[in-house]
C-alpha cells in the first residue's frame, strides 16, 4: 500500500537539479509498486492499493504491473489530482538526490475510505514500505490494514525505506514506533538501523537483539554492494547469517532494495528457510542495480538461478 509514481533519472553523472539537463523516463515507479511488481514476476500473488491521477502516468503505472501480473483492482484513479512524480540525479552510485511530488499528488488523497474491504480480506500478508508513511491519512490507512491482516492472522513486512529529502514529515517518526511493534519480518538498511535503537553508540547485534527481544521474529539488514545479513532467534540464542554482496555492475541502485525485500519475503514466506530466501534475495537486488530504471531491474526466479549459475 502506498506511492505510486513515475520517475525521471539524469542521464550523466554529476547533472545537478539547478542547472537545466536531460533526463530519462517516465518510469513507473513508487517503492511498493516495485515490491509489488517483484512478488509478481516470482510468480505469487501480490496486491497494491493507492491512488493516481487520470493522466497518462497514471495508466502508464497501472498498465505496466498488469502486465506484470500485479492485481490492480485497489488503484484509485482520482480526477482532481495528478500522478505522483520522482526527479533522481545522481552524484555517484551511492549518492543521490530526489525530488518528490508525493503528498500533493493523487498518492495523497488516500484515504482508509480507499481500501476495499473485500479486496484486503484476500490478503495474508502486509508488506509497509517507510516512504509510504508520507501524510497523517496514508499511516491512519496503512494502520488500519495492517490490524485487519493481523487480527485475521496475517503477517507484517517493514521496510523503513527512509528518504533524507522526506525526514522532515512529523508523523512518520512516530509511525514507525507502532509499526515495528506488529513486525514479523524488519527489513532496514544498515544505516537505517540507529533510527530504531534505544540509544546512540549501540552496536549492530545490540540493537537487533533488541529489536529481537522487542517482538520482531527476523530482522534482515541491508548493506548495499556489500551483500545482506540475517538475524532470529532460536533457543534463546542469536543466530546470524551474513552474505557478501555479488560483483555487478551498477547501472540505477534505485529499487535494489524494494527487489530484495519482495525477493526474501515471498521466498520465506511460501516455505523457504530464510538462508535460501537470502540467497535469493541477495541475487534480486544485485540484479536490480545492473538496469536502468527502478522496475526494470525485477527478475523471475529462473532469471535469478540463471544469474547464480554465472557467479564465479
Ligand atoms: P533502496 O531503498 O535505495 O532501494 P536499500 O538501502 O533499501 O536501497 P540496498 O542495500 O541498496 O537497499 O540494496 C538491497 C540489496 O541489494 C543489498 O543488500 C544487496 O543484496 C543488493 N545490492 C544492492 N546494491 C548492490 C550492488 N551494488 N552490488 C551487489 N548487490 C547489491
Ligand atoms: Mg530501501
Amino acid at each position: 500500500m502506498g506511492e505510486l509514481l513515475v520517475e525521471f533519472l539524469s542521464r550523466n553523472p554529476h547533472q545537478k537539479f539547478t542547472h537545466p539537463g536531460e533526463f530519462v523516463g517516465p518510469f513507473p515507479s513508487g517503492a511498493p509498486a516495485i515490491f509489488a511488481a517483484q512478488v509478481a514476476r516470482l510468480g505469487h500473488r501480490a496486491m497494491i492499493f493507492g491512488c493516481v491521477g487520470n493522466d497518462d502516468f497514471g495508466r502508464l503505472n497501472i498498465e505496466r504491473l498488469r502486465h506484470e501480473g500485479v492485481i490492480v483492482d485497489g488503484i484509485r484513479v482520482m480526477n482532481n489530482a495528478v500522478t505522483g512524480t520522482a526527479f533522481v540525479s545522481y552524484q555517484s552510485p551511492q549518492e543521490r538526490d530526489f525530488i518528490f511530488n508525493i503528498p500533493d499528488s493523487a498518492c495523497g488523497l488516500f484515504t482508509e475510505k480507499d481500501i476495499d474491504p473485500q479486496l484486503l480480506q484476500q490478503c495474508k500478508h502486509i508488506h509497509i514500505m517507510g516512504s509510504s508513511l508520507f501524510s497523517f491519512r496514508m499511516i491512519d490507512a496503512t494502520r488500519k490494514a495492517m490490524m485487519a491482516i493481523k487480527a485475521a492472522g496475517g503477517t507484517v513486512s517493514f521496510d523503513p525505506n527512509i528518504r533524507k529529502e522526506m525526514l522532515n514529515i512529523p508523523e512518520m517518526e512516530q509511525a514507525f514506533d507502532y509499526l515495528i511493534e506488529y513486525t514479523d519480518i524488519f527489513l532496514p538498511s544498515e544505516s537505517e538501523l540507529p533510527f530504531f535503537a534505544r540509544h546512540k553508540n549501540l552496536s549492530e547485534e545490540q540493537i537487533v537483539s533488541d529489536l529481537l527481544q522487542a517482538g520482531v521474529k527476523h530482522v534482515v539488514v541491508k548493506r548495499a554492494q556489500r551483500g545482506a545479513s540475517y538475524y532470529h532467534v532460536e533457543d534463546g540464542e542469536l543466530q546470524t547469517l551474513h552474505l557478501p554482496g555479488y560483483t555487478v555492475e551498477t547501472v540505477d541502485p534505485t529499487g535494489a532494495g524494494d527487489c530484495f525485500g519482495a525477493t526474501f519475503v515471498t521466498l520465506f514466506l511460501s516455505g523457504l528457510p530464510a538462508a535460501k530466501a537470502l540467497y535469493y534475495a541477495n541475487a534480486s537486488g544485485a540484479i536490480a542495480v545492473t538496469q536502468q530504471g527502478p522496475m526494470e531491474g525485477i527478475a523471475s526466479l529462473s532469471e535469478i538461478d540463471d544469474f547464480l549459475r554465472r557467479q564465479p
